[in-house]
Parts: structure tokens; sequence; C-alpha cells
């Protein structure tokens, strides 16, 4: 589970917090949409609950533990360990290929490639891609939106976070995408939170929060909005 209390994240020269949560608990296997304005800090709110961030105050327990008190390495440890990350910007790896970059993380944590490659390949037929030695750098927004969540799903992490993961998507594979997200975090009953403003997203999630200058103004089931 998630609980995040008296969380408040400034920035010199702003008058107001751009993110001020009081007190916020995602349970373990819930599946939340975040959805509000752009600059209304659904990617501060990303960052801060994957320690990605460590600007602000107040506390963010992960399963009973504050990684607000977490050195930067064991920060970094619990991430990779832990959560599956698809980051707004994607942060690929230009000069290496599209399978490539999926085995990294597991790579960098010692992961043998003989236990990874083939769900890697797998993972990067599910989300579309039909060649997988491709170079980043030759790719389109929305191919590499794909690798970024094949990445993400690789190590069947219990925490799958995606910033507008169906964001540079067309419809159909955003459909395809969601349904993936969907189905692994499934399988692996992960916490799955999803930064989306779309409506076939949302709808297949159990629960939406709204932010609005920072601040959460409405939290509901995801059906109840999206009809
Ligand atoms: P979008 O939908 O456009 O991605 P968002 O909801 O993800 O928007 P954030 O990126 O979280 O918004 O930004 C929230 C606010 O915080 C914005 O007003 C942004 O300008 C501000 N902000 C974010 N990072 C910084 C920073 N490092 N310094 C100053 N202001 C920042
Ligand atoms: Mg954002």
């Amino acid at each position: 589970s998630l609980e995040v209390s008296d969380l408040s994240v400034s920035f010199a020269g702003l008058t107001s917090p751009v993110l001020a949560i009081g007190h916020l608990t995602i349970a373990a296997g819930e599946r939340v949409a975040v959805t509000g304005g752009s600059g209304s800090g659904k990617s501060t709110f990303i960052n801060m609950i994957t320690g990605l961030d460590r600007a602000g105050t107040g506390s963010i327990r992960w399963n009973g533990s504050d990684i607000t008190r977490l050195s930067e390495t064991a920060r970094d440890r619990w991430r990779a360990g832990h959560v599956g990350l698809v980051m707004q910007d994607f942060h690929l790896f230009p000069g290496l290929s599209a399978v490539d970059n999926v085995l990294l993380p597991a790579r960098l944590a010692r992961v043998a490639d003989s236990a990874m490659i083939d769900r890697a390949h797998q993972l990067l037929s599910s989300v579309g891609l039909v060649r997988p030695g491709q170079k980043i750098e030759t790719m389109s927004r929305g191919e590499m939106q794909r690798v970024a969540i094949a990445r993400a799903l690789l190590r069947q992490p219990g925490v799958i976070i995606a910033d507008e993961p169906t964001a540079s998507l067309d419809s159909s594979s955003g459909e395809a995408v969601a349904t993936l997200l969907l189905d692994m975090a499934a399988a692996a009953k992960s916490t799955l939170i999803v930064v989306s403003h779309d409506p076939s997203l949302i709808g297949r999630l159990d629960r939406r929060l709204t932010l609005s200058a920072g601040r959460i103004t409405a939290d509901t089931a995801a059906k109840e909005q999206t009809r």
C-alpha cells in the first residue's frame, strides 16, 4: 500500500506549492487513475511517490516504510526492485536497440539475460513493436512509448506507475496498451497508478483522483465519471 501524509512540494519563486496532499492511501492491488489539467501536479506526484524527486516535505510510505528517509542509493535500489515506471518523457537510452532498452534495468540489477530475453521479446510484440533491434533514436514517439511500457513490465513489478502511457498512441494501439497494462497488473496483482486523460483507460480502473493546482479535488470510483 501507499500512504502519503502532509506532502508539500514547492519551488523557489512560486507562491503556492505545486503539490499539497494532506493524506492519501492507495491499497495494494488498487488501480488508480490520476487526472487533472496541464500543470496541476500530476508528474510531480509521480516523481514524488517513486522517490525520483526528493523536493518537498512529508512522508511517503510504501508498505509501511518511508522512502523519503532512504539514501539516494537505497531509494534507487527500492525503485528498481519494486516499481515498473513509464515516465512522461520515457527516459530511454539512444544508441541502444528497443530490446536492449527493455533489458537494461534487469541487466543493471544483474539478472541473467537468459531469464529475461524471451519475455522481453514477448512484451515488445504484445505492445505491437515489430522491430526489436531498431535503435531508439530512429523511433517515433509512439514506438518509444511502447518500448518504455515493455521495459516497465519486464520484471512483473508489484507497483506499476505510468505517466500518460497512451498519450502518443492512436486509439487502437492505445486500447491495446491499456489492455496490456491491465492484464499485467492483474497477473502480478500489482498496484497500478496511471496518469491519463484517456476515458477508455480511466473507465477500466477502480478509482480516479483529480488534481487541481496541486491539490486532490476529487477522489471517486473511476466508472462514475466516465460513462
Ligand atoms: P502536464 O499535464 O502538462 O504533464 P502536470 O500535471 O504533470 O502537467 P507538473 O509537471 O507536475 O504538471 O507540474 C506542476 C507545476 O509545477 C507546474 O506549474 C510546473 O511549472 C511546476 N514545476 C514542476 N517542476 C518544477 C521545477 N523544477 N521548478 C519550478 N516549477 C516546477
Ligand atoms: Mg506531466
